[in-house]
């Protein structure tokens, strides 16, 4: 059954370790991290955009699967189902189609309207045990078209945020999706600092987990981070892994071109990139 990230977050921020959140994109990707979490006894997160949705067939189609191998693959972790990024539509959509945890991204409304719609948001998941993730401060990098410049919270708005009653909170500290930049000036442990001392409890989730290196990652967690996003980097070991089949000819070998074969060493490269982050997150054996 899915849960609500709220108590694993909650777990995490107790302990010093994250949770990490691993989009998915199809039912490769869904198994893979579904089984390297419960191979490694941790709790996890399914991130869901809006794009990956439509792709997807629609968050219903999302819901059946996953709550299908939850069922078949006999997965007893701490499963949530989280919404990356949503409008304000989409987080009734999602709620209506049996998500437990979404993300409200108002970063790019005025704080007042991102505080609104915030407030009314939360008052709905909480009558249905849904988590409830807001943001402050865009997030660097291109999602799903909107590109942000990553600039860093103003740690006032995050504890305006904060106080409404939402689970976990975005705030953005210099970090972006996707690959970073090589001239990129690294995370703002300072902000994250200033934002942590002001939230108290609440846990902090880092977008764009991917190329940050490990020190930072491991001070980010030490300094309240409770929630790691990972996207990009399944998807760059997954292109890696089926790249090397197909020029390796394998596919034209035997039944090589079987999608089951075909797609099996990306599904292996993404469990491998799940293992090696939970690992570094310190999730390993606390579900
Ligand atoms: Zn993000």
């Amino acid at each position: 059954m899915l849960v609500s990230a709220a108590e694993m977050l909650k777990k995490a921020k107790a302990g010093h370790y994250a949770v990490g959140q691993f989009n998915i994109n199809n039912l490769e990707w869904t198994k893979a991290v579904l089984l390297t979490a419960q191979e490694n006894n941790s709790p996890v997160i399914l991130g869901v955009s809006e794009g990956a949705g439509k792709y997807m067939a629609g968050y219903k189609t999302v819901v059946g699967m996953v709550n299908g191998m939850l069922e078949e693959l006999n997965i007893t972790v701490p499963v949530a189902l989280h919404l990356d990024h949503g409008s304000y539509d989409a987080c009734y959509k999602c709620i209506e189609a049996g998500f437990s945890s979404i993300m409200f991204d108002g970063s790019h409304y005025p704080i007042e309207e991102n505080i609104e719609k915030t407030k009314e948001l939360v008052k709905v998941c909480a009558d249905k045990g849904i988590s409830l993730e807001a943001e402050v401060g865009s997030i660097g990098g291109e999602e799903d078209g909107v590109i942000g410049m990553g600039e860093c919270a103003d740690p006032k708005e995050c504890k305006a945020i904060a106080d409404l009653g939402i689970d976990f909170l975005a705030a953005g500290i210099g970090n972006i999706h996707g690959k970073y930049p090589e001239n990129w000036a690294g995370l703002s442990f300072e902000t994250l600092d200033a934002v942590q001392q002001l939230t108290g409890d609440m846990p902090l989730v880092l977008h764009g987990g991917t190329g940050i290196p490990e020190d930072m990652i491991k001070k980010a967690i030490s300094l309240g981070v409770s929630k790691i996003n990972v996207n990009t980097e399944c998807q760059l070991s997954f292109a890696d892994a089926t790249r090397k089949y197909i020029e390796a000819g394998k596919d034209l070998e035997g039944k090589g071109f079987d999608p089951r074969k075909l797609l099996a060493p990306g599904a292996d490269a993404i469990k491998a990139t799940v293992k090696e982050k939970m690992e570094l997150f310190g999730s390993v054996g606390k579900a």
